[in-house]
């Protein structure tokens, strides 16, 4: 389906048309008519099936064809990653119409809050916060919410796992009590349900998660032993400097550091983004990968959800996640909006079981390439299929010893 054929307003097509898009993607064709309708919305749909556009595009609509002023649409996130992101996307979209967005997250210094506050008081029209700190503005008493017309939470899944329920309880409290609420998850566990529930006003529900990587990712799998990974990798991306973009994820900070130092030893264009970085330090770094300054980023989850890195070459698990979806959410960094990508997971023997919950929730088997006969042998992929039967042990009392 085109974008000219929603009812969307001139300006808005034409931001559309500024940002190359023609065909609206599936969660697109099917959102934006029911926000256009005022209805309230769950959408179940994973990062990289053009969520963004779909809530963004038909509130910019509504706020302009119902000349609504001042602070009119909150949307909360996960991260300042994620608020920045959909930030910029906003930019790109209002080229030609009079909305303004602000992104509203933790960190920074005294003049980032500044900032935050001018931008809050003067009204925005959107306003991409993260939990915890819209809050400690909200409190201060300064935020005028009267006309918040729309709330959105993205990523909500991931704000629960991040302990932000009661944070976002809180907030809508401050809120108008009429008023249109769009959530969007890429999991539906009950939890979800629950803020759902206590949220959603007679509501629609939109599923797009197909819980699989986007069609067009080659994945595929070594089985090895840890002390095997950092030589593998290194013996991977030899004579890959065609590769314009490639993401490593580790579980830890610790093995980012690793990784990258060795990457950076056997001279590879290397940056790494984890939890130590300051909260700008982790914006230039980001801005440079997707500017191709450098080719590989070595990160942990911190960017595994939600952010729009476009045209990632390959990604590689350095460790199996421990969550299943969080595989999807690694993996779903590749082959986005239809470019082809490949992923390649590092299996030891202790995170096999963990590999294959994932093989199950994807519903295939992946591929596992032999290790390089140089690297050394390597184990077997042998996960349990069965939970480990329990033997029962009769322990035998031993006889008292004797003394000879
Ligand atoms: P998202 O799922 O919102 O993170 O979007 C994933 C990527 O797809 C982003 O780079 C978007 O700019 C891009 N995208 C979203 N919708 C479309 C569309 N209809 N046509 C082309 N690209 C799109």
């Amino acid at each position: 389906m085109r974008f000219t054929e929603f009812k969307l307003t001139d300006e808005v097509l034409q931001g559309i048309e500024a940002m190359g898009f023609e065909n609206a993607s599936p969660v697109q064709e099917l959102a934006i008519p029911h926000i256009l309708n005022n209805k309230d919305l769950i959408v179940c749909a994973q990062t990289g099936t053009g969520k963004t556009a779909a809530f963004i595009l038909p509130l910019m609509n509504k706020i302009l064809e119902n000349k609504m002023k001042g602070f009119t649409t909150l949307v909360l996130v996960p991260t300042r990653e994620l608020a920045i992101q959909i930030d910029q996307q906003i930019e790109g979209f209002s080229y030609f119409v009079p909305i303004s967005s602000l992104a509203v997250y933790g960190g920074g210094d005294s003049s980032v809050w500044g900032q935050q506050k001018k931008g809050l008081i003067e009204g925005a029209d959107i306003v991409i916060a993260t939990p915890g700190r819209m809050i400690s503005h909200l409190n201060l008493g300064y935020v005028n919410c009267e006309n918040i017309a729309h709330l959105v939470l993205d990523e909500a899944d991931r704000m629960l796992d991040m302990g932000f329920f009661e944070d976002i309880m809180q907030i809508v409290k401050y809120l108008p009590e009429k008023r249109q609420n769009l959530m969007f998850s890429a999991t539906m566990p009950p939890k979800i349900r629950e803020l759902v529930a206590k949220i959603l006003d007679d509501y629609e529900e939109i599923n797009i998660a197909i819980s699989k990587p986007a069609e067009g990712i080659l994945q595929a799998a070594y089985m090895l032993y840890e002390n095997q990974k950092i030589e593998l990798i290194n013996s991977l991306l030899e004579g890959k400097e065609d590769l314009q973009s490639i993401i490593i994820f580790s579980s830890t900070k610790s093995k980012v550091k690793e990784i990258y130092h060795s990457l950076k030893k056997h001279k590879h264009l290397v940056n790494s983004i984890h939890s130590d970085l300051e909260q700008s330090e982790r914006e230039n770094v980001l801005r440079d990968f997707k500017n191709r300054k450098f080719q590989i980023l070595v990160a942990t989850d911190i960017i595994s959800r939600g952010i729009d890195i476009d045209s990632i070459d390959l990604v590689m698990n350095y460790d199996v996640p421990n969550d299943a979806e969080d595989y999807i959410h690694r993996v779903g960094r590749t082959a986005r909006a239809k470019s082809e990508g490949v992923a390649i997971t590092f299996i030891t023997t202790n995170d096999q079981d963990s590999f294959l919950k994932i093989e199950k929730l994807i519903g295939s088997d992946i591929f596992k390439i032999p290790v390089p006969a140089d690297l050394g042998e390597a184990p077997e992929y042998k996960p349990r299929t069965q939970k480990p039967r329990r033997f029962k042990f009769i322990r035998k009392r031993s006889k008292p010893r004797t003394s000879r």
